[in-house]
Order: structure tokens, then C-alpha cells, then sequence
């Protein structure tokens, strides 16, 4: 049956040929990602539109300026694929994860347009691997000038200059990451300038650093991790260092802040809303309507973050459930 050989041998080669143009292109196949079973589809779609309610009501109670809606972050570390597939399909867009080599596994078999967040503790070493992924939309935890120069190396010049959130720790406690700037300990000598504080002397320091020597690098906001109990005061504390922040940026360079086109809102049941806004008024601006934004508040407190000026909150459980204890996490997270 040489007939049949042949047909068979030019479809592999037709495959073949497909495959070796899929590969060759820049772009990722829309989603290889499975689907969770119906049930479990059902159960995310439940919890997913629960806390986008809680979100919208929340925002809606605290009269936000028009055009400003805060973005919600799925927190999809330890779950599946499937799982954030089916978060996908019903519009949600922005992952956070917290181990890099989650992150690149997940990417490539979800779809291009996701906008991945990184809020674990970022290592020099892993720089070069998240710095790498085209649609890496902004790293959350950064703390140091030696993290933001390895990402500045790394992040080529074709692909969109990589958002950063510094991350201060605004509790005092040990296990978390970020630049302390507790109140705790007495301020030493006074106030050098306009900033108090050796955290807040580090702040402004690596802010600088990011906006004067990282250009591909653009800084957008601040990121905190509430007490466990509840973030009130670390919400108010992060508000703070970013209202005294925004006053040594320089004012009127195009070279930190929310980027004009930024889409930072909740997309509530599938169509985009209209995001970027920020024109000028509202907090955390400077006079030329240039914006750092605040995230902070996860699965517990994030309605208080958002009545606090949250514009990202990161909810992981809330949507998908309680995640298995894994090693290393006390400094990333909340035991
Ligand atoms: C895990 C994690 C979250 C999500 O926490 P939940 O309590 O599950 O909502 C948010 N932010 C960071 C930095 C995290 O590590």
C-alpha cells in the first residue's frame, strides 16, 4: 500500500512543517493548557466573580476618580495550568506567581496576553529567567539595586521595558521581604530632606536608581504584605512613603509611573473597562498628573486596602482556594 504510505508520510510532513513554523515564531499558541474538570471550572468562576463583586462594591463605596479602577491579581501560585486557563476564559488577565521557574512553566502554555506579576522574592540568579518572559507585565518585590540591574541587563531591547514595584516591609517583621520602613526603631538623626528615615533614605535611593540608570526598567508603584491580622497601618504607611516619594521623582520626565496607556482596572465579566485615567488629580500624583501605584491587601484584607487607595490587590485563596504549605514561603507570604 505504497498509496496510503505516502498519504501518510506527507501529512506527518505537513505537521512537521506546521510545527517546525510554530516553533520558529515569536508567538505562543493561544492555550495548551487544559481545561480543570466542570466542576471545578464552576467552583473558579463562583469564587472569581465573588471577589470582583466584593472589588466592585468596594470601589464603588470610596468614589474613586472617573477612569481609575484598581486591577485584581489572581495569586495562581501552586495551582495548575487548567486552573488559570479557566480564570482566563472568564476575562481575567493579570497572574501573580511567586517562583520564577512557575512562572516560565505557566507561560508557555497560557495564552500571550496574560500580564504576569511576580511577587515572590526575586533572586539575582532568576533575573536573567524572568526578565526573559515577553509578557512579564512587572515585578512587585523589588528591594535592591543589585535585583534591578541584573532585570535592567536582562530585559532585551525588543520587548517592553519591564514595570517594577518596590517592595517595602511597613510591619518591622523579620520573615518579610522589602525595604523596612517600620516606624518602630527611633529615627536617628533628623530628617535630611523632605523624606525621614533610613528606609525611607533606601526608598528614594533605589527609586532613583531604577529611574536614573534602569531604562529598561520603569517604575510604577509600591508593594506591601499587611499583617497577618490585618494591613490598616501598613496600608497607611505604604500610602505615605509613596506621597513623600512621588515629591523627589523627578516631576516632568516621562520616566516612572503609571504609563498613559496602562489598562490598571478590574475587568468585571469579560469586556475591558476604561482604564489609564489619572489626570492630573487624586492622590499619589505630583502636579503633572504622574502616578506611583499601590499594591497591597490579599484574600483577608484587600477590602481594606482598597478603601485605603489600593490600585492592585493580590488575591490568591479567595479565588482559588487554600494552597498546600510549601518550603521557603514564610518570606514571601503569610504563613
Ligand atoms: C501568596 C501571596 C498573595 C495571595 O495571598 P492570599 O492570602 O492567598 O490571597 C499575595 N501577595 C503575595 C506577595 C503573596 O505571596
Amino acid at each position: 500500500m505504497r498509496v496510503t504510505d505516502l498519504g501518510i508520510r506527507a501529512i506527518h510532513y505537513q505537521y512537521y512543517a506546521q510545527f517546525r513554523a510554530g516553533a520558529m515564531s515569536t508567538s505562543i499558541p493561544s492555550s495548551s493548557a487544559p481545561l480543570p474538570s466542570p466542576e471545578r471550572t464552576a467552583e473558579l468562576y463562583t469564587a472569581l466573580n465573588e471577589i470582583r463583586a466584593r472589588v466592585a462594591v468596594t470601589v464603588a463605596s470610596n468614589s474613586p476618580p472617573p477612569g481609575r479602577r484598581p486591577t485584581l491579581v489572581a495569586v495562581s501560585k501552586y495551582k495548575p495550568a487548567a486552573d488559570l486557563r479557566a480564570c482566563y476564559d472568564a476575562g481575567q488577565r493579570d497572574f501573580g506567581e511567586n517562583y520564577a521557574q512557575e512562572l516560565v512553566e505557566k507561560a508557555a502554555v497560557l495564552p500571550r496576553d496574560v500580564r504576569w506579576h511576580f511577587i515572590g522574592t526575586v533572586q539575582s540568579n532568576k533575573a536573567k529567567v524572568l526578565a526573559g518572559i515577553e509578557n512579564l507585565y512587572a515585578v512587585q518585590t523589588l528591594s535592591s539595586t543589585k535585583v534591578a540591574d541584573a532585570l535592567n541587563r536582562h530585559r532585551a531591547a525588543e520587548h517592553a521595558p519591564l514595570r517594577v514595584f518596590i517592595q517595602l516591609n511597613t510591619s518591622g517583621e523579620q520573615t518579610k521581604g522589602g525595604i523596612d520602613i517600620s516606624p518602630s526603631p527611633p529615627p536617628l538623626p533628623p530628617p535630611p530632606s523632605s523624606i525621614t528615615g533610613e528606609g525611607a533614605k533606601e526608598l528614594a535611593q533605589l527609586a532613583m536608581h531604577v529611574v536614573r540608570r534602569c531604562p529598561r526598567l520603569r517604575l510604577v508603584g509600591l508593594m506591601t504584605i499587611g499583617k497577618p491580622g490585618g494591613g490598616e497601618e501598613d496600608f497607611g504607611g505604604l500610602r505615605e512613603a509613596r506621597d513623600r516619594l512621588v515629591r523627589v521623582l523627578p516631576p516632568d520626565e516621562d520616566v516612572w509611573g503609571e504609563d498613559a496607556d496602562a489598562e490598571f482596572d478590574v475587568d468585571l465579566g469579560g469586556g475591558k473597562g476604561q482604564g489609564g485615567g489619572g489626570e492630573g488629580e487624586g492622590e499619589g500624583a505630583n502636579t503633572l498628573g504622574r502616578r506611583l501605584l499601590l499594591s497591597m491587601g490579599m484574600s483577608h484584607d484587600f477590602e481594606m486596602a482598597l478603601r485605603g487607595g489600593a490600585d492592585v490587590v493580590r488575591v490568591g485563596t479567595g479565588i482559588f482556594g487554600a494552597r498546600p504549605p510549601k518550603k521557603g514561603d514564610a518570606r514571601a507570604e503569610q504563613p
